[in-house]
């Protein structure tokens, strides 16, 4: 899922994510990427735990300019 490079000056805001439990692992997904309660890392299959990041915003991600 790759869209256009349009990030116009969007400050970062806090945004919920889930890291990898792993110290080796990078992994880490939005929180409003995944449905689940409990994901398990989509690079080497630990589990996840809650945090934060500054990420840009995303506005509607379905929608294709
Ligand atoms: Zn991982």
């Amino acid at each position: 899922m790759y869209r256009r490079n349009n990030t116009e000056e969007q400050p970062p805001v806090e945004t919920k994510v889930w890291e990898c439990s792993s110290e080796d692992c990078k992994g880490w997904i939005r929180d409003n990427f995944t449905s689940s309660d409990k994901p398990s890392c989509p690079l080497c299959g630990s589990e996840m735990k809650e945090g934060t990041r500054m990420l840009q915003a995303i506005n509607n991600p379905g929608n294709h300019q």
